[in-house]
């Protein structure tokens, strides 16, 4: 599989359980596969510094507003969209497989976004609206596609940010 921002070959990377993919030696940026993050049980979560500066090749060079494919689905042009609530951070998602790519850098500016207990509260509740939200839970509109990205993104988050998923710290209740 190959990095869809510089296409490096990805190379396998144990974290909290799951497998994702580093472009290690390339642009240094992160796979997260769906299928990946569905292994994830709730009790698996592990910090894991190394995903915050995947080592890289400082003379890689590459176009930070072309189109990206997915590195999963032929010819699937990934969507950008902001990670979090402060709209700072922008990654790529594949509308057909529900993957996500990380620019290196942008887990450890994800992180650094939730260094107070309000702003943690602020973000989980935007990833969590459209799960736990009953009116939009009531809302046909609401396909089964698009809540389990939600699941998807939500498993992301516990496995990127495992300090807040410790038992009982959820404001919603058990998860
Ligand atoms: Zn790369
Ligand atoms: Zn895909």
């Amino acid at each position: 599989m190959n990095c869809p921002a510089c296409g490096h070959t990805l190379s396998a990377h144990e974290v909290g359980g799951i497998t994702v993919d580093v472009c290690k030696g390339g642009c240094g940026g992160i796979w997260f596969d769906s299928h990946e993050l569905n292994r994830v049980d709730e009790a698996s979560e592990s910090a894991d510094d190394g995903l915050l500066d995947v080592p890289r090749d400082p003379a890689v060079r590459f176009d930070h507003t072309a189109r990206r494919y997915c590195p999963h689905c032929p010819d699937i042009v990934m969507m950008r969209h902001y990670f979090s609530v402060r709209r700072e951070v922008e990654v790529d998602c594949c509308p057909s497989c529900g993957g996500y790519f990380l620019d290196h850098g942008e887990l450890a500016a994800i992180r650094a976004q939730f260094v107070t207990e309000e702003l943690r509260r602020e973000a989980a509740r935007a990833a969590f609206a459209e799960l736990f939200d009953p009116q939009l839970a009531a809302e046909a509109a609401v396909s089964a596609e698009r809540r389990e990205r939600s699941r998807a993104f939500a498993r992301m988050l516990r496995v990127l940010l495992p300090s807040y998923w410790l038992p009982g710290k959820q404001p919603w209740g058990a998860y």
